[in-house]
């Protein structure tokens, strides 16, 4: 459904210009029909700003991005308009994404009549069914954004999406700002609604135990790049890439007994103005060699779909 060549987004910086932030520096990706890619990797790597241009809401450097085999980066204005309900985004914070000053059963209500989804005699039913859907109570129609709990307002917020019937979602950090326990009702909400709507997403996290349980497949960005990708199950069993053995060692083991090294990486993560030359990981990983600080790696295929950008076979 989603392909995605040699995506850039450069912003540029600084009070004299001529300087960019590489927020996104030559991506690649694929989603399959009714399948979730799981995009992971620190803070500052460039996720959002991939999950941002997949819908166009900031315009891409360089790059295409396919939507059903259609280049949305050459439709008009007009052709995205009506693009627009077919490809949704759900933000971390939903505070940012429902009005203050409208009841919740008013902000479902809006992209309905917008799209004219039902007619107007239907749309209070509608709203009913939807609210439903996302576990919230009839009564939660009347009330305003602040009277409810951040986990229903980020259930009020799917449902105005799933108002619209879309086919793609982006999901960045969805649940990153709620409760731990909260957290975890409202993943399960979206896996059930994925399966029952059969949606295709792109879920953006830091954290791998979220993505783990959230997706078929996953791609593993540093520093505006893709370091490794595959199906989410070869990734857990045997990550190749030095960075994303790094990330994976970090989760916490629940068994007290049960041993993992963990890898800690060196220093910081480099200035996206200025990446190293060569690997961009090269700079913290433990394993350099001299060829990594003067050649970028190619994505390599290494079999099954798995595909790592690694000068060293690990
Ligand atoms: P992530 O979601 O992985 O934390 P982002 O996509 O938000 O990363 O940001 C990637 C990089 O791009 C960061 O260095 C960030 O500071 C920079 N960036 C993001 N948006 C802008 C912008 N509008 N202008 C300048 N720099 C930006
Ligand atoms: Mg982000």
């Amino acid at each position: 459904m989603i392909k995605v060549e040699n995506l850039k987004k450069y912003f540029s910086t600084g009070i004299f210009g001529k300087k960019y932030v590489r927020a996104v520096d030559g991506v690649n990706f694929e989603i399959k029909y009714g399948e979730t890619l799981g995009l992971v990797g620190e803070s500052g790597c460039g996720k959002t700003t991939v999950g941002r241009l997949l819908l166009r809401l900031i315009e891409p450097t360089e790059g295409k991005i396919y939507f059903k085999n259609t280049n949305i980066i050459e439709l008009s204005k007009k052709e995205l308009r009506r693009l627009r309900p077919k490809m949704q985004i759900i933000f971390q914070n939903p505070d940012t994404s429902l009005d203050p000053r409208m009841k919740i059963g008013e902000s479902i209500a809006e992209p309905i009549k917008l799209y004219k989804i039902v007619s107007k005699d239907k749309i209070n039913e509608k709203v009913m069914e939807l609210i439903d859907t996302v576990g919230l109570n009839p009564e939660h129609v009347n009330r305003y954004p602040h009277e409810l709990s951040g986990g229903q307002n980020q259930r009020a917020v799917i449902a105005r999406i799933l108002a619209i019937n879309p086919e793609f979602i982006v999901a960045d950090e969805p649940t990153s700002s709620l409760d731990v326990n909260v957290q975890a009702q409202i993943l399960s909400l979206l896996k059930n609604l994925k399966d029952k709507f059969g949606l295709t997403c792109l879920f953006i996290s830091h954290d791998l135990e979220v993505i783990k349980v959230m997706t078929d497949e996953i791609a593993v960005m540093y520093l505006g790049k893709l370091v490794e990708m595959g199906k989410t199950v070869d990734i857990f069993n045997g990550a190749r890439h030095p960075y994303t053995q790094a990330l994976l060692s970090a989760i916490p083991v629940p068994d007290p007994d049960a041993k993992r090294k963990r890898i800690l990486l060196p220093g910081e993560i480099p200035n996206p103005i200025n990446p190293p030359a060569g690997c961009r990981f090269h700079t913290r990983c433990p394993y350099r060699e001299r060829i990594c600080e003067m050649v970028e790696p190619e994505m390599i295929d290494i079999g099954g779909g798995h595909k790592v950008a690694c000068h060293l076979n690990h």
